[in-house]
């Protein structure tokens, strides 16, 4: 199978995405570059992730055509591909449903930095696009132009939310601390007015999260790149060298 590894990940992401809540049916997308080409690897439309395998994953180019695959790719496939030819640094994308933070977006409010965790893994407030009928070329626009030159996320009015990330894994997991901080979010409401960190403080706790959260091993760290992590030597990028 060509592109396996890219097709894996995402199929894998795209599961996982289903059992952990995020989604159900067959919402959502999910894609991620395939390294050292300019493709991208994304999930087919309407199908169901429980019976979704790595051949059903769709392989296309940045001006969004099928270089590979045999299914019909996402409907959302003009956010995705626009992501990727904005955002140099962005790797991986995962659009949920996911119940909180949808019902966040519904209020066409940005979501403010509430919770430390949501702090370390995307630093600022999550901005909210405005309403665009999904899967046109407006709404990839006002997705991809909301989300801005630096931000992970963002709300869409009515509609759900997208994460981006250096690394597949890195979106997923701004998925679920947004989805949680949602959650988090709407509880602490019911007890009283819920308390935002101070931009310094957070944007403190987003570097200190990308430099040493998780576990070095002897004098290397993991950075996250393409569809996984890749090893890199910390010691010489500190220095420069
Ligand atoms: P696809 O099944 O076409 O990816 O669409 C799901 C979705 O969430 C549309 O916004
Ligand atoms: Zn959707």
């Amino acid at each position: 199978m060509l592109y396996e590894e890219a097709r894996k990940a995402v199929c894998d992401t795209a599961r996982r995405m289903m059992r952990d809540g995020l989604v159900k049916l067959t919402s959502g997308n999910v894609s991620a570059r395939v390294p050292g080409t300019n493709f991208f690897a994304i999930t087919p439309s309407g199908m169901d992730y429980e019976v979704m395998v790595p051949q059903d994953i769709c392989i296309l180019d940045l001006t969004g055509r099928v270089i590979n695959g045999h299914r019909r790719p996402s409907t959302e496939t003009p956010m995705h591909r626009l992501a990727y030819d904005r955002r140099p640094d962005v790797n991986g994308v995962v659009h949920t449903h996911s119940i909180y933070a949808s019902a966040f977006a519904c209020t066409g409010q940005a979501m403010p930095v509430i919770s430390t965790e949501l702090a370390a893994l995307v630093g600022g407030t999550i901005r909210c696009a405005p309403y665009a009928r999904s899967g046109t070329d407006e709404f990839a626009e006002a997705a991809v132009q909301t989300l801005g030159s630096e931000d992970l996320a963002v709300l869409f009015q009515n509609h759900g939310v997208m994460a981006v990330g250096r690394s597949l894994k890195e979106a997923y997991s701004v998925a679920i601390g947004l989805e949680e901080a949602a959650m988090i979010f709407h509880l602490a409401r019911q007890m009283g007015d819920p308390i935002i960190i101070p931009e310094e403080e957070r944007h403190r706790m987003f570097q200190e999260f990308r430099r040493s959260y998780g576990q070095p091993r002897a004098g290397i760290e993991r950075e996250p790149r393409g569809w996984g992590d890749v090893t890199v030597l910390r010691g010489r990028m500190d220095r420069g060298d």
